[in-house]
This record gives C-alpha cells, structure tokens and sequence, in this order.
C-alpha cells in the first residue's frame, strides 16, 4: 500500500488514511431511495464513491464496499414526518411499492453502468435486512438510549449528550441540525429532536413487518447502521455520502451504532459537495426537474463524458452542471479515445513502454493521494497522451492502461472494439503505412493510403498514426 490522504469531515482535516485492517478498506455509502429516477446531482455522488475506490485500489487498498438502497422507511420529510416517499409514489401510479422500487432500481443500475461506476460488493436493500434493524434496535434499547411508546420505538437524544456525542460530525446543535425541518411534536416524544428507530400504528402504511414491540416498520436512518453493522464490522474505516447527510442522518447513524456496540462507528467520513445546476440551484433530491443521464444520451453526449467534466473538478468543491460543459468534457473523452482507436495492433498495444511515461503515472496517482485531487491527475493524464504525440512514441499504452483504471473510460475495450471492425488485411496495411510515414517515405504512405481505401475504408491522418473509417458513432 501507498500513502493515501483524505478529508475527514470528523476532524475536519486532510489525513494520512490509517484503515483498521489493511490492506482492507471497508466502505459504506449512503444509496438512493428508489422512488424517483437518480439525476445527474445523485450520479456525481456515485461518481465520487466510484473514483475514492479505484484510486485506493490503484494505491493497494482492497476495497470491500457496500451501498443501501432505502425502499421503505424514508418520509416526504427527512425528519418522520409525511409519507413513505415509495408508498406515496406507489398509490398514485397505481402500483405496489415492490414495483416502484424494483423499477428504480433497474433504472438506477442501467444509469450506473452507463457512467462506468462498478457495482459495490453487495446493494443491500432496506427490506430485506428488517431482521437486522429489529435486533440493532433491541441493543439500543438494552443499553438505554431508545423508549417503546404506542406510536414507535424512539431514540431518546437527552441521553445521547457529553463529549464526542451530539453534534460530533456536524459540529453543530441539535437546534441548528434540525433548522428549517417542520418536527414532528408527538406527544409520545420525550424531546421534539428524539427519532423513530421503528414507527408503530400506521396503518395506512402498506409495509408493515412483525417486531417485539408490535407491527409496524422502520425509521430511516436505522437501516444505514444495520446494515454497515452486518456485512462491515462495527467500525468501518470509510463511510461516504452527501454534505446533506451530515447534519441529522450521519449524526443519527453514530448516534444509533455507538449506543448499540459501544465502539467508533467511523474512522473516516468523507462527503461530497454539490452539483449545480444551470441556475446555480443545488442538484440535491427530490428538488425539481434536474437532468438525467437519458438527457445526455439525447442531447448527444457520451455519459463517460460526464464522468471526466465530473473528474475535472475536486469532490469538495461544488461543481456548476451545464450541457456546454459536459460538451467540452467529451473533447477530452474523444481525445482518449482516438488515441486508443489509433493504436495499429495488439503488438503496438502490448510494447513496453518507454521511460518517460513512468513520471505521469507517478504524479496521477501522487494527485489522487493528495485528498483525490481528480483535476491534476486528469491534466497528467491528458498531458501524457500529448506528450506521446509531441515525441511521436505511442509507447504509452501500460501506463495510459493504468491510468484508465480511476478514470474509467473503458479505453481497452474501445481499443478492442475499433480493432474488431477491421479485417485483418486492413490492419495489416494501416502498420505498413505508420511506418512508412514514420520513415518519411511519403510515396509508400500514399500507396499503402490507396490500397485502404480500395479495400472500402476511410483513410485520416492523426497525430496518433493513421485512424481507418472510424465508425464512431457505432461505437459510442
Ligand atoms: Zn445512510
């Protein structure tokens, strides 16, 4: 393993990440709630987690990571109040909330793999690990931090105070935590700020599931503890979400796993900021119309585009969405791309590298060990291929592999692919003619030019060697 650094917004520092048990690092991040399509602000999350985990595996890390996906529990309010967001959306599409949730969620993992973002170890849904919520919640009770009332099982805040409790994450009251939040005054509640760990007598809502204090189902924030709990360890070295997640959600999940085992729920909380959208309005949920990958898709540009305009700016900063700027992230794409198409065959690609191209590969990842700085290590990536062209030596190919692995862009397989179009003759004939042209001698280039295109094939110059009728729409 190599030196890693990351923000920890417990100690609010960048800090030399120490895991528990290395070289495992384990990962838990907060997921959707599938009761809406994900928009592009949801995607430059999973983006983030995406680029955190290959960047440690690119530095030794062997990432062992979950993410939830909530399809019950979570209300119109974060707080407990309103509706199931999923039974709300249910009734008034006429389905049952399974229905809702498996659409979503089959929406969100077509979007996914789209972006290049690797599936987690596990998707663990909230419904299936009820069990688990149920008995996370009676340690709760058995340690003195949770109260059984006719309308749920609370988390009583009060006694949740003292050094490194409340506030801990968020560094703030539970007054400020909670501003702007319509709470829920039931008179059961000993404290407006106490929380549903399990909500009882609704019946109106649909899911309802048999627990030792009666029918009923759980609050949201209880299930991020359950299942981190389950497939992690009681201390997780990294857990990842929304700046929006840290006031309320996150304080609530420390607040419920540490009263349940006693020991550090996180080592290393690491958020990430918004995106914004045209107007500079916050891409956060549920907020409105905001575009969705099927909008880049129709406006004509790759989803891996947005993946490097996401690359090109720090996880921390907010990032101002436009499809201008996706379009100018996809020059970027196509500049890695023809690169790839132009390699002339597997021997090229499977060449040692030369020398030179070994300090680009050390300053990408010296960026990304520098608290995930994506926008340096996309400038050394962008300046490597450059560099091949300006010295005319494509022996990049090891190292620009390497690269692509945090990046994403699936560069072998269009190398691949753009290699599969072309029989072997007329590869045969585009190699002869970059080494003519290597050579300089410009009549045997022309011949060897005639001969592909008498063999049905568009013949271009680019500064990575001769690049045979693309077909490029067929391939993105
Ligand atoms: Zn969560």
């Amino acid at each position: 393993m190599k030196p890693f650094q990351i923000f920890n917004t417990l100690t609010r520092k960048v800090e030399e990440f120490i895991p528990l048990n290395p070289p495992l690092a384990t990962m838990y991040s907060c997921g959707p709630t599938v009761y809406l399509p994900q928009h592009l602000g949801n995607m430059r999350a999973y983006l983030f987690v995406d680029t955190l985990k290959r960047a440690m595996r690119l530095h030794g890390y062997d990432v062992r990571h979950v993410m939830n996906i909530t399809d019950v529990g979570h209300m119109t309010s974060d707080e407990d109040e309103g509706e199931d967001k999923i039974e709300k959306t249910a009734r008034a599409q006429g389905k049952s909330p399974l229905e809702i949730a498996n659409f979503y969620i089959a929406q969100f993992q077509r979007d996914l793999a789209a972006l290049n973002i690797e599936p987690p170890m596990n998707y663990t849904r909230a419904t299936d690990h009820i069990g688990d919520m149920i008995v996370l919640i009676q340690r709760i009770i058995d340690h003195g931090y949770a109260y059984v009332t006719n309308s749920g099982v609370y988390f009583e805040v009060e006694k949740w105070r003292g050094p490194d409790r409340i506030g801990r994450l968020s560094r703030q009251s539970l007054d400020e935590q909670h501003a702007g939040q319509r709470l829920d005054h039931s008179t059961d509640k000993k404290n407006p700020h106490d929380f549903a760990l399990w909500v009882l007598n609704q019946p109106s809502h649909i899911m309802q599931w048999e627990s030792p204090w009666g029918r009923g189902y759980p609050g949201w924030h209880i299930e991020c503890s359950a299942m981190s709990i389950r497939y992690l360890g009681e201390t997780i070295d990294l857990h990842t979400g929304g700046l929006d997640h840290i006031p309320i959600h996150h304080e609530n999940e420390i607040a419920q796993s540490e009263s349940a085992t006693g020991h550090p729920f996180v080592r290393y909380f690491v958020h990430n900021a918004f995106l914004l959208g045209m107007e500079g309005a916050k891409i956060s949920k549920s907020a409105g119309k905001f575009p969705l990958v099927d909008d880049l898709t129709a406006a004509g540009i790759d989803p891996l585009a947005f993946r490097l305009f996401c690359f090109g700016a720090k996880y921390r900063s907010e990032l101002a969405f436009s499809l201008e700027s996706a379009r100018g992230a996809q020059k970027n794409l196509e500049y890695f791309w023809e690169f790839a198409y132009a390699l002339p065959d597997d021997a090229a690609a499977a060449a040692a590298d030369s020398d030179w191209a070994l300090d680009y590969e050390r300053n990408f990842a010296a960026a990304l060990a520098d608290d995930l700085n994506t926008p340096r290590a996309l400038a050394v990536a962008l300046d490597l291929v450059g560099e091949a062209y300006r010295r005319q030596d494509r022996k990049i190919w090891h190292s620009l592999r390497r690269l692509d692995s945090v990046l994403g862009l699936g560069l072998e397989e269009r190398r691949l692919a753009a290699q599969a179009q072309f029989p072997e003759t007329v590869r045969k004939l585009r190699s002869e003619r970059d080494a003519a042209r290597a050579a300089k001698d410009f009549q045997r280039s022309d011949e060897l030019r005639l001969r592909i295109i008498a063999e049905g094939y568009e013949v271009k110059d680019t500064p990575g060697g001769t690049l045979i009728s693309p077909r490029r729409a067929s391939l993105s």
